[in-house]
């Protein structure tokens, strides 16, 4: 079972995921916490370069190739060998980052870049994407300190948020859309019901 948390900065994210990879090993599944950009050793230094206020300007295109290669390390050394094990595998980010992020808020052709993402990965999707919405006013102002993305534009924010909502709606499905402002522990129970029927499969 492959799980995926999106949504903008400081919506909870990592917290959710770790939670719910905690719970799942506490309720005797094999499951792993894991992370993009960065949660392999080449994505560390892909996160430092993409990341860094130091780094400047990038082009978008090659803002997307280095996300895209991030995710490319991370299916083929950590994501799908897990899977392979039959672990449950939770990511915060996925491909639906690259969708948000460098489709929506960047000026690049939404369908070139879902291409070169569904190639980087092999085309693998999750079973459940849950989106921790938050208006990114709220979620800018828990940050001190900024990386390249948190110091765009408050516009950059929105349309990343909306394309996460415009994904969701399209395909309720594969989708769960939670309020961010919600509880913690109140967000943490709706991933969990969520997840239990497919744990079940
Ligand atoms: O989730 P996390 O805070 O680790 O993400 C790091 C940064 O990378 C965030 O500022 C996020 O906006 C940015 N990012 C991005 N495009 C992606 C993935 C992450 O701009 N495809």
């Amino acid at each position: 079972v492959f799980v995926c948390f999106e949504g903008g900065e400081g919506s909870g994210k990592s917290t959710q995921s770790r939670r719910l990879a905690a719970w799942l090993v506490e309720s005797g599944y094999v499951a792993i916490s894991t992370f993009e950009p960065g949660d392999t050793e080449v994505g560390r230094k892909l996160r430092e370069i993409v990341l860094s206020p130091e780094t400047g300007e990038i082009s978008d295109r090659t803002e997307a190739l280095l996300y895209a290669a991030d995710k490319a390390e991370h299916v083929d050394t950590v994501v799908q060998p897990a899977l392979d094990r039959g672990a449950v595998v939770i990511t915060d980010r996925y491909v639906d980052s690259m969708l948000a992020y460098q489709g929506a808020g960047r000026a690049l052709d939404l369908g070139e870049v879902e291409e070169v993402a569904r190639w980087a990965t092999h085309d693998l999707r999750p079973h459940l994407t849950v989106v921790l919405d938050l208006e990114p006013e709220h979620g800018l102002g828990r940050f001190e300190e900024r990386d390249r993305i948190e110091g765009e534009s408050l516009e950059f924010h929105q349309r990343v948020r909306a394309g996460y909502l415009r994904m969701a709606a399209a395909d309720p499905d594969h989708y769960l859309v939670l309020d961010a402002r919600a509880d913690v522990d109140e967000i943490t129970g709706q991933v969990r019901a969520a997840i239990a029927p497919l744990l079940r499969q």
